[in-house]
């Protein structure tokens, strides 16, 4: 029975100083694999099947209990959107929910948080950029350099967004001039911080943070997916003892860089295809068709990411990608 008037977190200290991780599921109450790999991992540490012996590792099986609750993706809004302290201004329970992560998430030098999706094939993950940006930990007296596309690496995923926030940021902008809303205070559509989820929080606090997109909702091999990424990550960062990592070093990884955001409109706006995120488009490729019979062509050749045929008019429709 899940019990949605507290928060619970197990955190296990090694002896020696290292980085400190934090790993969360369910932010979305009905993707379930984050708390069923945390809580497999916590099981297999409790039994001394894997060892901390470094740095400090905290689990949050269920981060938003009252959407796990009700099986669903939200309690009163989601809570992966204007993810900051609210103070008293709070006014939902994801509001509430904020005032009791946020400190959790400052505390932390590398956030893993375990999510999955609705359509799709394979996991992936989502990181800040490519850019490389190094963060140091101290890990056994030796100092130790890392960044999110290293971090990555140690995943088995085949690819990995990047520039989801930029895009997101840009697109509240283009929506702002659009819509003539040029002035604040601005409405949860046209703000910009309305994209900020966990790992924007996490990263405007210094950490280094990864999404991990562990397979579909209902998919048996999910929770797998998100307690081996838990594990690669510990062992990457030399926190556990064990086995060396199992991750296959020559896979390639594809990077995909966000470029653009597309809002529907109208809706009459409608796709050419049943579009798949991932799915190529080619260069002046139709990819959709609004209310009044005009194309939207691809700029350039890319794929489509996040493709939402339900979204609602003035919100995001869907993403276009490069490989990089
Ligand atoms: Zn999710």
């Amino acid at each position: 029975m899940i019990n949605h008037l507290h928060i619970e977190t197990h955190s296990f200290f090694g002896l020696k100083p290292g980085p400190k991780v934090l790993v969360l599921g369910r932010v979305h109450g009905n993707e379930c694999c984050g708390t069923l790999a945390i809580n497999n991992v916590i099981n297999r540490i409790q039994n001394q099947l894997v060892n901390i012996t470094l740095g400090k590792v905290t689990f949050v099986p269920i981060s938003n209990p009252l959407a796990a609750m009700r099986g669903t993706r939200n309690g009163d809004r989601n809570l992966n959107r204007a993810f900051y302290p609210k103070g008293p201004t709070r006014n939902d329970f994801e509001d509430e929910l904020n005032d009791i992560l946020c400190p959790i998430l400052e505390e932390c030098d590398i956030l893993l948080d375990l999510h999955s999706f609705l359509n799709g094939v394979e996991p992936f993950a989502l990181i800040g950029n490519t850019s490389g940006d190094k963060k140091a930990f101290v890990a056994n007296e030796e100092k130790v350099y890392t960044s999110e596309t290293q971090l990555v690496s140690a995943l088995d995923v085949k690819t990995v967004i990047a520039n989801w926030s930029e895009t997101y940021t840009r697109g509240v902008q283009n929506r702002r001039k659009r819509d003539r809303v040029l002035n604040p205070p601005f409405s949860l559509n046209y703000d910009e911080k309305y994209g900020d989820g966990t790992t924007e929080y996490a990263r405007s606090k210094g950490a280094l943070a990864i999404t991990l997109e562990c397979g579909q909702h209902e998919e048996v091999s999910a929770p797998l997916v998100g307690e081996n990424a838990i594990l690669n990550i510990l062992r990457f960062l030399r926190m556990t003892d064990g086995r060396p990592n199992s991750v296959v070093k020559s896979r390639k990884v594809n990077y995909i860089s966000l470029f653009d955001v597309i809002d529907k409109i109208s809706q009459g706006d409608k796709f050419t295809k049943n579009w798949k995120t991932f799915m190529k488009i080619e260069k002046n490729e139709i990819i959709s068709i609004n209310e009044q019979g005009k194309e939207l062509r691809a700029p350039k050749d890319c794929f489509i990411v996040f493709p939402n045929q339900n979204a609602e008019p003035g919100q995001e429709w869907f993403y276009l990608g490069e490989r990089i």
